[in-house]
């Protein structure tokens, strides 16, 4: 029965310290009970969010996450990923006015900080209230609803630190539990899950995603995420860290470790004559490297203390970022002996907003 159905178009938001997601369900058929009006404008709404991939100067539809018929409340449709940064959420509004939904919807469900902080300016700016959803149960609907409606969702990656053998590989997660799931945002929460309903959030760090970009325009004068990420894929951390071998000479073999582990991050950066050697990719690397393996050594602990070998990484940190995925593999594998196995989720950051929408009730 799908009556009771809130009225269209339906949106789940997740706002976020860096980033707004914002997922859009278009239903195959537009329904009953609005206006001839109210229609007009969810069509022009429809057309103008499936016509276009960028919306004014920061908006992006991530087409390669779009989701084809899938089923929500019994109906039928295509769930479409849409996000932009949250400083621009003023600009967001007014599109959002100009677009017409001040007349339509009444209600959007939204969660992540930004739900609270932006209450207002919704109410004010569209006539739009807020239903507010917790974060982390958002996130677990939106996880176990996307898992069960994408067989090709989860995966992990082989030979990590071989880049001539290394692949993407897909995992079957159809019986997952229990499992840790370390969600890189601009913070990290890490969270134990042992069934459907049953998880607890045991641990996190200031130092996330937010972090690695803040330090690396600090350092590079990079400006965006992206130029972080590329000037990193060229530069050497070595340059940069101090390494077991700097300090003794090869391995320190009494202990196991490797002479190319990183003793001390950014530790030759004391010395003058380093640094007037050291490029912006080199830092950028090196940025990269410190956080990435600060979140997976935090991430052991917590699997080692819960006794949980699955470790799934998600969170906008992870966005085309193949080098924080590859070296979180190896650390989990190396450093547990190959007894814990890091697992990614192809709709990395956007779970928070589709488990919202999902928990939408009028
Ligand atoms: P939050 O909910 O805290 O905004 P996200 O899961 O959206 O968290 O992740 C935010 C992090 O994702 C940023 O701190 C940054 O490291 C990374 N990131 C990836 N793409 C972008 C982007 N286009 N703009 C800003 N940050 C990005």
């Amino acid at each position: 029965d799908t009556s009771h159905n809130p009225s269209m178009p339906w949106f789940g938001m997740d706002i976020g310290g860096s980033l707004c997601k914002l997922v859009y369900f278009e239903p195959k058929e537009i329904l009953r009970g609005e206006s001839a009006t109210e229609l007009e404008t969810i069509r022009n709404i429809r057309r103008y969010l499936t016509k276009n991939s960028a919306y004014g100067k920061t908006g992006h539809r991530d087409m390669h996450l779009q989701m084809e018929n899938v089923k929500i409340r019994g109906i039928m449709g295509t769930l479409h990923f849409i996000r932009f940064p949250t400083c621009e959420m003023r600009n967001f509004l007014s599109l959002a006015k100009y677009k017409g939904m001040a007349k339509l919807v009444s209600t959007v469900s939204a969660t992540g900080g930004g739900a609270y902080k932006f209450e207002e300016d919704f109410k004010r700016e569209v006539n739009l209230k807020l239903a507010k959803f917790d974060e982390f149960d958002s996130l677990l609907t939106g996880i176990h609803y996307i898992d069960r409606n994408n067989p090709s969702e989860c995966y992990y990656w082989t030979d990590a630190t071989d880049e001539s053998k290394c692949a993407k590989v897909n995992y079957d997660f159809s019986s997952p539990y229990p499992f840790l799931i370390v969600n890189i945002g601009s913070g990290v929460s890490v969270l134990a899950v042992y069934s459907a309903t049953n998880y607890k959030r045991i641990s996190g760090t200031s130092l996330g995603g937010g972090t690695f970009l803040g330090l690396c325009c600090l350092l590079t004068g990079c400006n965006t995420f992206e130029e972080a990420i590329g000037l990193a894929a060229e530069g050497d951390n070595r340059n940069v860290d101090k390494l077991v071998r700097d300090i003794y000479g090869g391995d320190y073999e009494r202990f196991g470790l490797p002479g190319d582990l990183v003793a001390s991050s950014f530790g030759q950066m004391n010395s003058k004559e380093r640094r007037s050697k050291v490029s912006k990719q080199d830092l950028a690397k090196a940025t990269l490297v410190t956080i990435t393996n600060n979140i997976g050594s935090i991430a052991r602990m917590c699997a080692l203390q819960e006794r949980i070998d699955r470790v799934v990484f998600i969170g906008n940190f992870l966005r085309v970022n193949p080098i924080a995925m590859k070296l979180l593999a190896y650390a989990m594998d190396y450093w547990s002996n190959g007894t814990m196995k890091a697992l990614f989720l192809e709709h990395e950051g956007y779970f928070g907003a589709v488990g919202c929408l999902l928990q939408f009730h009028e």
